[in-house]
């Protein structure tokens, strides 16, 4: 052990000793790699998805502020995280976990981080970066040419060209939201005459030199909150984002989206970007992307796609056709996180020409200098990890072929899932699968039949009694800890377009099995049957 037993007082000695590889194998060392591998077979075997104690009780164990005086032994300290923080972890790996985004990792994935956390490299530039750097930017040419289909040359000119860039890697999608609508505006705003660009003279001079009286992003009502943050830091505002609505299925009306587009247009209010939603966060729906991209181009304006989700379905030849048009995009988001199964931390914004990082440019005396091939030069973000190698590495082990058969299993069981809900006679698919994501609720079948013949009044009445079960159901479902969906509230055309509490399910765990999406639908009849106010006046209406 680094710290020895000796003595746990801080001296420079065992300091020290901390930077350098223990002479004999840390013990500890082999207590955590015990315990993970103990953890994730347990979670596997089990299908436990986290433990009953209440967050309030949690919060007792992390209650104070006062930063240790003394050193610990860095096994207490071990034993102290496994009980603590470990124990009560969410098992986002469980196959038995299908609410959200973050799921199982390849084994392969936990070595790797280690080599790159050891390794610690920070991409922002080469002096720090040898190798990681080439490695990167050859991830970046690898997405694009996933996107944009460019040839060999194209690659071989723009990939390690200094002052080029075909994406940038950042921590997740809305770092990488936010890069592809700044790269946008300093676009739209550029230098011109006296004008020194928005980059270096702001909003105000921008809009009084364009001669604008505003600007605004406009996304379908299942654009991902992120957007909005983005419109806030980039002086946008989050009021000039506009909420497109959707058609039945969940994907933007391009109908009113071209009203809209003139009726800003007429205001002298100029339209930054559009953006399309390809694999909403809440319904897994992909926007018409070909049409949107004609409605961007007449309108002369920035196309974003954000990809973040279902970016990674441009891997599988049997569904990469859903994202027509994507190739039309100026710039794409995809966080290689979510479906490429990557950890946290690693998101991509893909640009369609090579040269358009050029607009957010920065460059500082120490690093970054001019004509040197740093990515930093191009990244919001300043230090970052070498997260790139584990996208690397997995493209490499997983390949596109293996890719494939994760994202068309996925939308497979995604159908199987949507039809046993069909099948049984108490639950209600709200959303139709596109890719692996749907949603539902259980509404008795006597509620259904109510809720077909009723007028408006009766049906928000019930729907307001759903909505209030739904939330039971999910809440001790997660309770439980045996299993968890997550929940949203989304518009239905159905009733009206009012918002609905539903069941939302991600089944992106290769893990997962049917028998397993069975047993989770018995458990949410059964927890529905628990309900001792909302059930009752439920049927009570129906009968
Ligand atoms: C997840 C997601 C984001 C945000 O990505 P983070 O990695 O959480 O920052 C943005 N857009 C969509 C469509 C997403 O699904």
């Amino acid at each position: 052990m680094a710290v020895t037993k000796r003595s746990a007082q801080a001296s420079q000695d065992s300091l020290y000793r901390i930077f350098t590889i223990p002479e004999a194998p840390d013990s500890t060392l082999g207590v955590i790699e015990q315990e993970i591998s103990q953890n994730l077979a347990g979670f596997l075997g089990n299908h436990i998805v986290a433990t009953d104690k209440p967050l309030t009780e949690i919060e007792k164990d992390f209650a104070t502020s006062a930063i240790p005086e003394q050193p610990s032994f860095v096994s207490d300290h071990t034993h102290h995280l496994l009980d603590k923080l470990v124990a009560q972890s969410v098992h986002t790996s469980s196959p038995s976990f299908i609410g959200h985004m973050t799921s199982a990792l390849p084994y392969f994935i936990l070595p790797l981080s280690k080599l790159m956390v050891g390794l610690n490299q920070n991409l922002v530039k080469i002096e720090t970066s040898k190798a990681f750097t080439p490695l990167e930017r050859q991830v970046l040419g690898m997405m694009h040419r996933l996107i944009y289909q460019q040839n060999d040359d194209f690659y071989q000119d723009w990939m390690h060209s200094a002052n080029h860039s075909l994406g940038a890697f950042c921590s997740g999608g809305t770092i990488a939201n936010i890069t592809a609508l700044w790269v946008a505006r300093n676009i739209m705003f550029k230098p011109d005459g006296d004008f020194r660009g928005i980059a270096r003279e702001g909003m105000y001079k921008a809009l009084k030199h364009y001669n604008y009286d505003g600007v605004a992003i406009l996304v379908s009502e299942r654009g991902h909150y992120s957007l909005k943050k983005a419109a806030d830091v980039l002086g946008i505002g989050r009021d000039s984002v506009i909420s497109i609505p959707t058609d039945s299925n969940n994907k933007i009306d391009c109908q009113q989206l071209a009203a809209k587009c003139q009726q800003l247009t007429e205001q002298n209010i100029k339209i930054l970007s559009i953006v399309g939603v390809a694999g909403t966060t809440e319904t897994g729906n992909i926007d018409p992307l070909d049409q949107m991209a004609d409605i961007a181009e007449q309108y002369q304006c920035h196309f974003h796609v954000d990809a973040a989700w279902g970016g990674a379905t441009l891997l599988s030849n049997n569904y990469r056709k859903l994202m027509t048009g994507i190739e039309r995009a100026d710039s794409v988001t995809i966080d290689a996180h979510k479906q490429m199964y990557v950890p946290m931390g690693a998101g991509l914004v893909i640009f369609k020409n090579p040269a358009s990082v050029a607009a957010i440019e920065h460059h500082a005396e120490y690093i970054l200098r001019k004509g040197s091939k740093d990515l930093g030069s191009h990244t919001l973000e300043g230090s970052r990890p070498g997260m790139a190698m584990l996208v690397y590495a997995s493209l490499h082990i997983i390949s596109r072929q293996g890719y494939e058969m994760l994202i068309d299993q996925s939308i497979a069981k995604a159908r199987y899932f949507a039809d046993i809900i069909d099948q049984h006679s108490d639950f209600e698919l709200v959303t139709e699968p596109e890719l692996c994501l749907l949603t539902y609720r259980y509404v008795p079948k006597q509620v259904q039949a109510l809720l077909a013949t009723a007028n408006r009044d009766i049906q928000q009445q019930v729907n307001g009694l759903l909505d209030k079960l739904t939330k039971f159901i999910q809440k001790r479902q997660r309770e439980n800890g045996k299993s968890f969906v997550s929940r949203t509230r989304i518009e239905v055309d159905k009733y009206g377009g009012d918002k609905t509490l539903v069941f939302r399910v991600v089944l992106a765990n290769p893990l997962t099995t049917e028998t397993i999406l069975q047993d989770i639908l018995a458990e949410q009849a059964l927890l529905a049957q628990e309900s001792e106010t909302f059930l009752p006046r439920l049927l009570e209406l129906a009968s």
